[in-house]
């Protein structure tokens, strides 16, 4: 053997150079590389060693020596379904020889020895490690319930914030393989193979739980970071982990970032602030956008970093006062929102004072300003119409010099008496050629003029119109024209009309029509005018009359000229300088160019462009037409015009002011929108009968005006009478309307317009009156006994309210077919219209709504069933008990009587 290099070694032993080289390595040599020098005494001791490895030194051949190398996997599953996995590799090499007792007691003996060292090494640790744990998690318990002591004795916010991240204990589904049992294995291999995979365990459970420590260091590292970027030093962030496992740490972890995004959002949300996170770098991608916008957020308010953990929304420290602005009434409702507190509050604080209200009534300033002043805020009085009022004294400032003003005229009477036709004669007798030819236009006014001066006619349908307009406050007409044809007399609508006009205060001048025709009789006209309390001057009384035709134009310029006197008596004076003023005669919504709105100018100028303000709506001017659809620039007093311009359109009888300032149209306008829904609100309550007596007993009303209507002429006079016997000298009794037939839109109009109660004896109020009441919450009631009514008006006017008989009416059913049987007489196929048709009650059948009889049922059947009642949408047949005079369109009403006991 000569010294030579490994390779050359290699070559001569036949052996791969990396297999010599290792071997060299184990048998402890230095040569490394393939073309180092191995020499003869080197070469000695390798052959020694590789002998040794072999069993060649002791001559033992009955042993085998085997490598093996394992590969295990500890799965672990989280809740979300993701599956981790922990490949674990174990290399061993053991060697297998035949039975030697003495080899195997020693092998035994160094085995126990080493199991023994792992086992103390093992509980050394674990018991180091629960220890630290056990620490950690006193630690953190205490924190967290420091916090959150903290957090419920202060909710203010001002606490720094906290956040604590509880992940329970999972049971950790390891999977560990175990190992192949081979059949043939000797108890030895068993024993050895036993041995081998407590080891594994072994060696698992460190790899485990280094991982896992591992795992856990660095999330609670994360963690740390990230608490100490998010909060500062006043704020603390507590993490309590009770699972060891590496997922545990990761869910820990995700759940912690996941809380501070979700703060993050809610902090932007809230309006508060945190620290930037200005150490954080890369991360998700959604991450990264957050905090780009919370430090933007951050930046842009400006606030400091002790308020980032605050709520969004903070109690008040100190209670809040405010100065609550009290108009002349005002609604609970309202009220309690200007003081920011529950309705529920000023109820009660109302309640204690003596009042009992609900949140939608209105409340006087007085009561008010004691309810403000027991909450503690400061009460503001205010007048309701300060704005407006400001606004109208500067319109009247800027106004120059009054002069005459033309009158302006409405022409009622009764239906076919020749209202359209007088206006059109008088229209076409005195409107310009040029004009007369051209298109005229609808805008519910126009103006004629006379040799002797101008006269503005309103043409507004019906009188409602006209009451309605005065229920708005605006008084647009100065002259009534009633028309009564000559032939026909004085009618229920004549009546009406005279009731709206007087009621109004507007004077009268009678144009009797039709004087063409042979039939009039001028003498039985103006005796019942005269019953109606219009005495003719002619007669002595203070009503002037006109004599016309409206088919031949007789005595039309008669009637122009005592209109003309009767407006010089009058002394109707206006300027044409300044802010326009007037009021909306009618109003619409045209599909094409919105809202179109006809205004009378009572006042000043109105011009295109001007800012106008209509009711609750203001807008400017857009276009301005006349009654003959001419285009216009501007208009003066009297002068009707149709503009274009305001967003919606006003009620008929809006004022309407021009007004130089956005800014107050637009005070006003909310102002007046305001003040209209209390109105409503208000005459919903006060326009019951209850209501109008209880108050005229406290507050010293003079009258008590009412509307009635009954079925016969006898009835009325009789009502009458007796109404007007009930005035005292403290109250009187006035009956401002009253009529034979069916209670009318009409009749509901002029109740409220009048603040009188509506009173039927013997009528219903037909469909239109009915939806009117309702939607103005005017109160109508209906009487069958005279004096039921008298009573419950005198008992109230005393202020002893009796118990009251208050009808209901249960349901309505209309006649559709008359049916003649020798066993009930008339049989009646109905249908029933509203509620519930009752066999047992009592019933009364009405003809054009007045009651013509009172009884009760004898039969009421659903095809041949006899049933005891019917509801509204079925068809039934019925017969009343001694009543055989039944017709078509007839209605049948069931109504019930109850005894209400009442108090003020
Ligand atoms: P309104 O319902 O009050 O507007 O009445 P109208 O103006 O529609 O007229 C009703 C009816 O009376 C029409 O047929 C007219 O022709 C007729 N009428 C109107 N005025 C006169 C008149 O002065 N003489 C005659 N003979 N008939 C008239």
């Amino acid at each position: 053997m000569t010294d030579k290099s490994i390779q050359e070694l290699a070559l001569s032993v036949e052996r791969p150079v990396e297999k010599l080289l290792e071997q060299v390595r184990e048998a402890g040599l230095p040569q490394r590389k393939a073309d180092d020098i191995i020499t003869t005494e080197q070469q000695d001791t390798l052959i020694n060693h590789l002998k040794k490895v072999h069993g060649q030194e002791s001559g033992n051949t009955g042993k085998i020596a085997l490598k093996r190398k394992t590969t295990s996997t500890a799965k672990v599953t989280s809740t979300s379904g993701k599956a981790k996995s922990i490949n674990v590799e174990v290399r061993k090499k053991q060697v297998f020889a035949k039975p030697n007792p003495e080899l195997l007691a020693a092998e035994a003996k160094a085995r126990v020895e080493a199991d023994a060292k792992v086992r103390a090494e093992q509980k050394v640790r674990n018991e180091a490690e629960q220890t630290a744990r056990n620490t950690a998690e006193q630690k953190a318990n205490a924190t967290l319930e420091a916090m959150r002591a903290a957090h419920t004795s202060d909710s203010s916010g001002q606490t720094p914030a906290k956040t604590a991240v509880v992940v329970k204990k999972r049971n950790s589904d390891k999977v560990i393989k175990a190992p192949v049992i081979r059949p043939t294995e000797t108890p030895e291999q068993k024993k050895a193979r036993e041995e081998q995979t407590a080891q594994l365990k072994a060696t698992e459970e460190v790899v485990r739980r280094k991982a896992a420590e591992e795992a856990q260091q660095r999330t609670l590292e994360q963690m740390r970071q990230m608490a100490s970027k998010y909060s500062n030093d006043d704020a603390t962030a507590t993490i309590r982990v009770i699972d060891d496992s590496p997922l545990a740490a990761g869910l820990v972890g995700q759940a912690y970032e996941d809380s501070f995004n979700k703060e993050d959002r809610e902090i932007k949300r809230g309006g508060a602030t945190a620290n930037p996170r200005a150490g954080k770098k890369g991360g998700r991608g959604g991450d990264a956008q957050s905090e780009q916008s919370f430090s933007k957020s951050h930046h842009k308010r400006g606030l400091k970093t002790s308020q980032a953990n605050k709520h969004g929304f903070e109690k008040p420290v100190k209670k809040q006062i405010y100065d609550v602005e009290i108009g002349e009434k005002i609604i609970v409702a309202d009220l309690a929102q200007k003081m920011a507190v529950k309705v529920r509050e000023v109820i009660k604080t109302l309640m204690k004072m003596g009042e009992l209200v609900t949140q939608n009534q209105a409340i006087d300033q007085d009561t008010a300003v004691l309810v403000v002043e027991e909450l503690g805020h400061n009460p503001v009085l205010v007048s309701d119409t300060q704005a407006e009022d400001n606004l109208l004294v500067a319109a009247e400032e800027a106004r120059g010099e009054q002069t005459t003003r033309p009158p302006v005229v409405t022409i009622m009477g009764h239906v076919d008496h020749g209202k359209t036709s007088l206006l059109d004669r008088i229209r076409r007798s005195k409107v310009a050629a040029g004009e007369a030819g051209g298109i005229t236009q609808h805008i519910g006014a126009y103006h004629v003029e006379t040799e002797k001066g101008i006269i503005t006619f309103l043409d507004t349908p019906g009188h409602a119109a006209f009451t309605s307009m005065r229920s708005r406050g605006a008084k647009a007409t100065d002259i009534v024209v009633l028309v009564v044809a000559a032939d026909d007399g004085v009618m229920p609508q004549t009546a009406e009309a005279i009731d709206h006009a007087r009621a109004a205060g507007t004077p009268i001048i009678v144009a009797i029509n039709k004087m063409d025709k042979e039939s009039a009789d001028v003498d039985r006209v103006l005796n019942e005018l005269t019953t109606k309390g219009i005495v003719p001057e002619e007669w002595g009384g203070d009503v002037p009359i006109a004599k016309v035709s409206a088919h031949s134009g007789a005595g039309i310029d008669g009637l122009l000229d005592l209109i003309l006197i009767q407006a010089e008596l009058m002394e109707l004076k206006a300027s044409a300088e300044g802010a326009a003023q007037g009021v909306v005669i009618e109003a619409r919504v045209d599909k094409g160019r919105g809202a179109v709105t006809s205004i009378l100018v009572q006042n000043g100028t109105l011009n295109i462009g001007d800012l106008v303000l209509a009711g609750s709506s203001y807008g400017r001017v857009r276009a301005m037409v006349d009654e003959n659809g001419q285009r216009i620039t501007s208009a003066g007093p009297s002068i009707p015009v149709e503009i274009l311009g305001l967003p919606d359109a006003p009620m008929a009888g809006d004022e309407v002011l021009v007004v130089n300032d956005e800014k107050k149209a637009r005070e006003v306008a909310d102002a007046r929108s305001d003040r209209e829904r209390h109105k409503r609100l208000e005459r919903a309550s006060a326009m019951r009968l209850e209501n109008i007596m209880a108050s005229m007993g406290k507050k010293d009303i003079p009258y008590v005006n009412v509307v009635l209507k009954t079925d016969v002429r006898g009835t009325l006079e009789a009502l009458h009478v007796a109404l007007d016997e009930l005035s005292t000298d403290e109250v009187k009794v006035r009956v401002i309307g009253s009529g034979v037939g069916a209670i009318t839109e009409s009749d509901v109009t002029l109740a409220e317009s009048s603040e009188a109660v509506l009173l039927g004896f013997n009528v219903r109020a037909d469909n239109s009156a009915r939806q009117k009441s309702d939607q103005d919450g005017i109160d109508i009631r209906y009487y069958s006994v005279i004096y039921h009514l008298i009573d419950d008006v005198k008992a109230a006017m005393s202020g002893k309210l009796a118990p009251e008989h208050r009808e209901t009416i249960l349901g309505v059913a209309e006649v559709r077919e008359v049916f003649h049987s020798s066993k009930f007489g008339a049989a009646a196929g109905c249908m029933v219209l509203e509620g519930v048709l009752h066999r047992n009650k009592p019933i009364r059948v009405l003809r054009d709504d007045v009651v013509v009889f009172q009884g009760e049922l004898e039969s009421l059947r659903r095809y041949k069933e006899v049933v005891e009642e019917v509801r509204a949408g079925m068809e039934c047949g019925l017969a009343v008990k001694g009543y055989k005079d039944i017709k078509e369109k007839d209605k049948i009403e069931v109504y019930d009587v109850q005894l209400i006991k009442r108090s003020l």
